[in-house]
Order: C-alpha cells, then sequence, then structure tokens
C-alpha cells in the first residue's frame, strides 16, 4: 500500500519534469509578438521589446531590454535593417548562445522588398540602405510572416510543430476575411493622391494602387529643408493632392504647415499595433489605416 502510495505521488512529481518547457520569445517590434501570438497561443511565452508609440527606428536598448534578451530562446526581428540602430546592441550584451543561429529570426528574409537603392549607401543619411523595410504595412505580407514564425518554431520546439501548424491554418483563414474587407476599401482608394512624412507606407501605397505624389522626408531619415517643402506646396496644388498621412512618432508640423498652404487634410496613420488607442492588435490595426484613409 505504501509502495503505490509513494508511486502516485512520484508520478505527480514527475510530470513537470517530462513537459515541454515553453519558449521564451522576443520580438523587435508590437506586430510580430501579435502574429507569434496567433501561432504559439498560450503555449509559449512571447513579449516586444518595444512599443507601438515610439520610433520603429531608434529605440533606446536600455539594460532591461538586455536582461529580457539574457532570458530569450528566440528573438523575432523585423530586418532589412530596421533594427541597426538597437538591436545588435542588445543581443551583443546579452551574450546568450541560444540567439546565435536558429534562435534569431528575421523575417525580411522571407519578403520581396521594395525601393532596394541601386547604389547600397548610408551616403545621403537615408535609413533604408537595403530597401523599404516596412512590409507589414501591406496586410497581404502578414500571412508571409506568420509562414516565416512557424517554419522556425518548428525547428526550435519541433514537438509542438503539429500545434503551431494547426494554429498558423486556423490564422490564414481568418486573416484571408478579413483581407476581402481590406481589399474592397483598398480598390476604392485606387489613384487617391498622397503625401506621407516617411517612407512607412509605400507598401500598402503599391498593393492598392494609391498615387504618392511626395515625401515629406526628402530622403528616409532626412528632415526636410524649407526649400523641399516649399517645392512639395507646389506639387500639391499641382497634382490635387487628396490627403496627408502622418505617422505618430514625426514632428507634424511640416504636415500641418502643408495643409494650411494648400488645405489638403493631415489623417494620422497608425503604423504598428498600439500607435493609438485604436490599434489594439493585427485586425484593428489594419482596420484603423483603411478606415482613416478612406476619409
Ligand atoms: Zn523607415
Amino acid at each position: 500500500m505504501f509502495i503505490k502510495m509513494l508511486l502516485f505521488i512520484l508520478s505527480f512529481c514527475l510530470i513537470p519534469a517530462f513537459a515541454q518547457a515553453k519558449l521564451n520569445i522576443l520580438t523587435s517590434y508590437p506586430y510580430l509578438a501579435e502574429v507569434t501570438k496567433q501561432i504559439i497561443r498560450d503555449r509559449d511565452e512571447v513579449s516586444s521589446l518595444s512599443m507601438g508609440s515610439t520610433d520603429p527606428h531608434f529605440i533606446v536598448p536600455k539594460p532591461s531590454l538586455i536582461a529580457k534578451a539574457r532570458q530569450a530562446d528566440l528573438i523575432i526581428a523585423n530586418g532589412a535593417d530596421l533594427e541597426v540602430g538597437w538591436l545588435p546592441q542588445i543581443i551583443k550584451q546579452a551574450n546568450n548562445p541560444r540567439l546565435n543561429n536558429k534562435g534569431f529570426l528575421e523575417v525580411s528574409e522571407h519578403i520581396q522588398l521594395i525601393d532596394v537603392p541601386r547604389e547600397l549607401s548610408r551616403h545621403h543619411g537615408d535609413v533604408h540602405p537595403y530597401g523599404n523595410p516596412h512590409f507589414h504595412l501591406d496586410p497581404h505580407n502578414i500571412p508571409i510572416i506568420a509562414e516565416a514564425i512557424t517554419k522556425r518554431l518548428c525547428e526550435i520546439q519541433q514537438t509542438n510543430c503539429n500545434y503551431y501548424k494547426e494554429n498558423l491554418k486556423d490564422f490564414h483563414l481568418r486573416w484571408k476575411d478579413a483581407l476581402k474587407g481590406w481589399d474592397k476599401i483598398g480598390a476604392s482608394l485606387k489613384a487617391k493622391k498622397i503625401v506621407q512624412s516617411h517612407t512607412l507606407y509605400n507598401y500598402l501605397i503599391k498593393r492598392y494602387d494609391l498615387h504618392l505624389i511626395g515625401n515629406i522626408e526628402p530622403l528616409p531619415g532626412i528632415p526636410p529643408s524649407s526649400r523641399h517643402l516649399e517645392s512639395l506646396i507646389n506639387v500639391i496644388k499641382e497634382k490635387k493632392a487628396d490627403l496627408i498621412i502622418q505617422d505618430i512618432y514625426h514632428s507634424d508640423k511640416a504636415a500641418k504647415m502643408l495643409s494650411e498652404k494648400t488645405s489638403v487634410p493631415v489623417v494620422l496613420i497608425p503604423h504598428d499595433v498600439g500607435s493609438t488607442k485604436e490599434a489594439k492588435d493585427l485586425y484593428s490595426l489594419f482596420d484603423t489605416i483603411f478606415e482613416r484613409l478612406s476619409r
């Protein structure tokens, strides 16, 4: 009887030892954490190193972020040099061997980049020398990103691979449904004439055939001179722009000035989950973008 009791107690003690440990996943941006959540659900842990309310090009590599990276099993990054100013420093200082090889994923490797400069150079101050890294703002790229994340998770945590794949299948179906609605709004935006602050929305502009007539920044990352703004006023008037789109982290001073001089409205568009209070998750991020673009 005593032996039976002992075995019974022991079996409970041993279960946790054999259970699969949860992966501790970090992402560079909130949208990547949201995509990852669709795949891992509650089986692993994921959090973002940055918030949607900050400039994605310039995150401060604080000690608290280094401490998080030290504990991580996998870091999922946007790539295409978007994190070049901060994430390599965090990874270097974390000195975590799990982040070598399979423990680091750049989803940009799975995306066909646009705006690739003919010459690879930061000579003029261009912050995007490898092409435009803001591909997640085309909602058709989100399933590609979800696939890349699933593939990597399967490589790291093989025992959960079927679970991840089932969740990916489910996500594909839900996203396909949402895309129908966004594509319909997108079609109604065709040829809308847009001015934007930074080259954030080029993938979305290309997808839905909007007409980009100018950028407030003469080159990505370069603030406008008064001469550049003067010529932009002329272009806006000549080409009869419909909308000036402003992101949440650049100063809106130039956009407001252009609007005052041309009577073209400025609309604030979120670039990530958490950028505006409406953009609470992946779905509401794109709902908000399309709702605001159709104003
Ligand atoms: Zn950028």
